[in-house]
């Protein structure tokens, strides 16, 4: 929705600059995940299993060779530059690739090795010598179902003879065609349609189900659904596997839906600390003034790489347009943007080509900028009732306790906010020093 307001100049204001970004599109910020990651995330937790029997052998590998895979599958791992299983991989991957097959549920952050786990299962249970789909894969939209693809076209380089084809809107396949593509990836909707309606798969002969991103699915209207009514039609020995990011009840009771006789895995994400950040804040008057502070700051000590929150579109542009007026190299990452604008937007930033980032609260969550040694709250996080944000606080400011480096954090305070800021003390139990911009000797 967006509201025109016509100034009494004749001017149009675009209301929907003043929006606040918190609205988080859970596939956008999948697939920015997925285009920004660059290695396997990790988690000091131990991996937790729950087997459907459990008095079976619990099996893990240390190497990818104890698999015993397909040479040309090895081949393509090797050369994606996979020297070893993933946590979650050492335990997975021999249960999915067990005879006979086992369901799986499992669960972790992203970025811990899921995609790469089902893909190679799919590879590996492939037969070349049929032609029809054998292998069926369900992610939430056209995108994500398209780097699924691209994983399985990669892993599987040097098996010459297994192809993927795309159930996605926009992919047109003629009546009666003959589909001969053994891994097929698409959104519930298409996949739907090719298999009732149009005839193109047969379900009876699909031996791995995969439904990538499942918290992602359910929250889109009438996914769970389709995905239900497809997996109802698969044969009784198709092995079954559910990948999550994250594990709220929902999820939960959707999985125990469709998975039958699950095996369960589980990695807990690392948390967010805020205890190896030193907190401080500057008191303002306006937002003139908060920039002033800012400048001051960023005049006074030596900073490496800053990413600056504000709350709405409005403020963060024009923060910009003010810094750089001022001379300084920022980027700005907001909402409006698609998601590949956004990705190369922190591309560059990480390659450290601009120093400063500033965005909104819609990309709060997943950036994960190694090197930035300072966060700035030009706005404090608040939600719809004024109360203080307190989880978004904690993921613009935290770290994981035993990857992250230490770090600072900078609040921009109106005198009307400091209660705010006090409850955040309080909530968090760690103090948050007041600081004067005009004298930085207090922080180096
Ligand atoms: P998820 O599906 O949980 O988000 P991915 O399978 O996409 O995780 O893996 C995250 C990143 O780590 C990707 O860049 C992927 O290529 C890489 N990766 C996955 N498994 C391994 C491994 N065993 N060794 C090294 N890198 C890996």
């Amino acid at each position: 929705k967006s509201t025109t307001v016509s100034n009494i100049d004749g001017s149009i204001n675009n209301m929907e600059e003043d929006v606040e970004e918190d609205v988080v599109d859970l596939a956008a910020n999948s697939l920015l995940n997925k285009l920004i990651r660059q290695s396997l995330v990790e988690s000091s937790h131990r991996v937790e299993v729950l087997q459907k029997d459990p008095s079976s052998p619990l099996y893990s590998v240390k190497t990818f060779e104890e698999l015993r895979l397909k040479e040309e599958l090895l081949k393509g791992i090797y050369a994606m530059g996979f020297n070893r299983p993933s946590k979650i991989q050492e335990m997975a991957l021999p249960m999915m690739l067990a005879h006979p097959p086992q369901n799986l549920i499992a669960q972790s952050q992203s970025g811990t090795g899921k995609t790469a786990a089902f893909v190679l299962a799919m590879l590996s249970r492939v037969n070349t010598l049929e032609l029809f789909p054998q292998c069926l894969c369900l992610a939430p939209t056209y995108e994500l179902a398209l780097q699924t693809g691209r994983v399985v076209e990669r892993m599987g380089k040097f098996c010459v003879d297994v192809q993927v084809m795309y159930a996605i809107r926009g992919n047109r396949i003629p009546r009666g065609t003959d589909v001969t593509k053994q891994i097929i990836i698409g959104t519930p909707g298409t996949v739907l349609d090719w298999c009732f309606k149009r005839k193109l798969i047969d379900l009876t002969k699909i031996r791995v189900f995969v439904l990538d991103e499942a918290d992602v699915m359910i929250d889109t209207q009438g996914f769970s659904d389709q995905s239900i009514r497809i997996q109802r039609a698969l044969p009784l020995e198709c092995q079954m596997l559910l990948f999550s990011a994250t594990f709220e009840e929902s999820v939960w009771q959707f999985a125990e839906r469709i998975i039958p006789d699950p095996n369960v895995i589980k990695l807990r994400k690392e948390e967010l600390t805020l205890n190896n950040i030193r907190q401080y804040y500057v008191l303002c008057e306006s937002r003139k003034d908060k920039y002033q502070a800012l400048c001051n700051i960023y005049g006074g000590i030596t900073i490496g790489q800053a990413i600056i929150f504000c709350q709405t579109r409005r403020n963060a542009k024009w923060l910009t347009v003010e810094m750089m007026q001022d001379g300084h190299q920022v980027s700005l990452l907001s909402g409006e943007l698609t998601v590949d604008q956004r990705a190369s937007i922190i591309q560059r930033f990480r390659d450290g080509k601009e120093k400063v980032l500033i965005t909104t609260n819609v990309c709060a969550r997943g950036i994960d900028v190694k090197q930035v040694t300072i966060v700035v709250n030009f706005d404090l996080p608040v939600n719809q009732a004024e109360e203080p944000d307190y989880e978004t606080y904690l993921h613009r400011i935290g770290r994981t306790g035993r990857f992250g480096k230490k770090g600072l954090a900078f609040n921009m305070i109106e005198v009307d906010k400091l209660p705010l800021l006090m409850k955040i003390q309080d909530h968090f139990n760690s103090s948050i020093k007041q600081l004067d911009p005009e004298d930085m000797d207090e922080i180096e």
